[in-house]
């Protein structure tokens, strides 16, 4: 039921104050209603080669999970990142019992390679799992968003580029989706990146940083760029800008990125925002924004949909 995601780039920050930062953002979006709550943060420092996501989730208030984190005797809370990516959600069950397995971030397998929060339903989710467990993959919960966790893997394990990015996933994801999502995604195939997307459920980004933020134009080849709202993005509140526009901020030094589904999880780091609409995919790498709108699938038909997937 809420979203709150932080990201640091060139911004050093202990876990200790990425944990603070999360659940802050989760308890100013208590009010929404929920029975579970969850985060996902890097498991090593950037200096250890093995990747590592971990997961910690929990039945009941944010303050259990909050406790909890501080439980964990895996992770160093002094650890300094210089670049990191925390993911975290509060969760209000529509499929399957509140429970910590259900509750989010759902993964992709046992080793965490994709994990992901959502705020919505995803309506065609018994056909998308039979159709991943037809191909091997073995769901642990009982949600709905857990065929999204698998499916990006999925997408992942059949690429046929190796340098495929985390953005073209979550693309080729969307466009199986039916019914109403605001997603999430961190991998531990892409350290340092996030990717977000919505349709029909709210989700915005936040950015800060004391480095002026330029934008540029990126040639994405179904879209045309309007200049004249991309320099509107130098204002201090950053406008949505209409369904043709894309957009690109760079804060080349240090910047921050706040995800979530309601600006009051925001305003107290910035006040420049920018509202996702549907079908806006939002992807963070090297400290840069971009942001394009995808095609909708060419059908709604979602036994059809499949079928493109094979
Ligand atoms: N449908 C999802 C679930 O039950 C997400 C619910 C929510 O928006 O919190 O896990």
């Amino acid at each position: 039921c809420g979203i709150f995601a932080y990201m640091n780039y060139r911004v050093p920050r202990t876990r200790k104050e990425i944990f603070e930062t999360l659940i802050k953002g989760l308890q100013r979006l208590e009010y929404r209603g929920y029975d579970s709550a969850g985060v996902a943060i890097d498991g090593n420092n950037h200096e250890v080669k093995e990747r590592h996501i971990q997961l910690v989730k929990k039945k009941g208030k944010v303050k259990a999970l909050d406790e909890e984190l501080y439980k964990q005797d895996s992770m160093d809370l002094k650890v300094e990142f210089e670049t990191h990516f925390g993911i975290a959600h509060t969760r209000w069950a529509t499929h399957g019992v509140p429970s910590a397995v259900n509750s989010h971030p759902q993964r992709s397998d046992k080793g965490n390679e994709f994990v992901v929060i959502h705020n919505g339903i995803i309506t065609n989710y018994k056909d998308l799992r039979k159709f991943l467990e037809s191909k091997g993959y073995e769901f642990e919960s009982e949600t709905d968003t857990e065929a999204i966790a698998k499916l990006i893997k999925y997408v992942f394990d059949n690429r046929e580029t190796e340098d495929i990015t985390f953005s073209t996933l979550v693309e080729r994801v969307i466009q199986q989706l039916e019914g109403a999502f605001a997603l999430v995604f961190k991998s531990i195939h892409y350290p340092g990146e996030a990717v977000a997307t919505r349709r029909g459920s709210p989700l915005l980004i936040g950015v800060r940083s004391k480095y002026k933020l330029s934008t540029e134009q990126i040639p994405i080849l179904y879209r045309t760029c309007n200049i004249e709202n991309v320099k509107n993005i130098c204002k201090t509140r950053m406008k949505r800008l209409d369904s043709s526009t894309c957009l690109h901020a760079v804060g080349d030094k240090a910047v921050e990125f706040f995800f979530a589904s309601d600006a009051s999880a925001i305003i107290e780091h910035t006040n420049r925002v920018i509202f996702l609409e549907d079908d806006d995919i939002a992807a963070v790498a090297d400290g840069k924004l971009s942001i394009h709108r995808v095609k909708r699938s060419a059908s709604d038909d979602p036994s059809r949909a499949i079928q493109t997937l094979q």
